[in-house]
């Protein structure tokens, strides 16, 4: 069990993404592109939003089982840091996983987790932002549920967004290339950059944003 300095409503949420934050399933998919399509991807291109872009919707689509399925799912490798974030970051936050997964897609990613002994830094599952436009933002989850930052890999879920109570971080690992950065959020290209300037924005006394009240998602739940 983690040592934890006070309970839910004195500790700051902070949401995470799955896929290009915590596992490395970007990797996967810029493989399956370069297999199957013959083109070079860089996996922090492979977010769906950059994707659909680069090789049409049709292929993202055929590419998802392989990306997503329970057996990728298990083989993916954690993003290089992300250990060491989860646990840092669990020590003196909430640490959600928001994730547009569901079902057996998500089921998978709470295998990994479990696969990889990560389990246990996570307080609760949130699912949101899909990409059908169904159910609720990434975004207005957080601020439903008085989590202060979000970080993801897909530039989707900040466009739009201006709810100055929720840090935005668009986390592209490794990225070399040039990024388009919606208004309102912060690009990291790796966990070394990234958890150090959390933690200080996250657990700083007197800063801003203030946390925020709201509702506090059930351990190992799903909204
Ligand atoms: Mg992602």
């Amino acid at each position: 069990m983690r040592k934890q300095r006070g309970g839910p409503a004195e500790r700051p949420g902070v949401a995470l993404d799955y896929d290009g934050v915590i596992a490395d399933t970007n990797t996967i998919k810029s493989r399956w592109i370069r297999r199957h399509l013959r083109r070079d991807v860089p996996p922090w291109e492979t977010d769906r939003t950059n994707c659909v872009r680069l090789i049409g919707i049709e292929d993202y689509l055929r590419m998802a089982p392989d990306a997503y399925g329970w057996r990728a799912s298990l083989a993916a490798r954690p993003v290089p840091g992300a250990r060491r974030a989860l646990r840092t970051l669990a020590a003196r936050c909430r640490v959600y996983l928001l994730t547009a997964r569901w079902g057996s897609m998500l089921r998978g990613c709470r295998a990994w987790l479990r696969q990889n002994g990560l389990d246990r830094h996570i307080e609760g599952y949130l699912t949101g932002g899909h990409a059908n436009g169904q159910g609720e933002g990434k975004a207005a989850l957080c601020a439903k549920h008085g989590i202060r930052a979000l970080v993801d890999d897909d530039e989707r879920h900040f466009i739009g967004v201006d709810d100055p109570g929720v840090l935005r971080v668009l986390f592209k690992n490794g990225a070399r290339g040039r990024v388009k950065v919606p208004r309102g959020s912060k690009l990291f290209t790796g966990w070394a950059d990234l958890l150090p300037w959390l933690l200080a924005k996250l657990t700083r006394k007197g800063g801003r944003p203030t946390p925020r009240a709201g509702a506090t998602p059930r351990r190992g739940g799903r909204s």
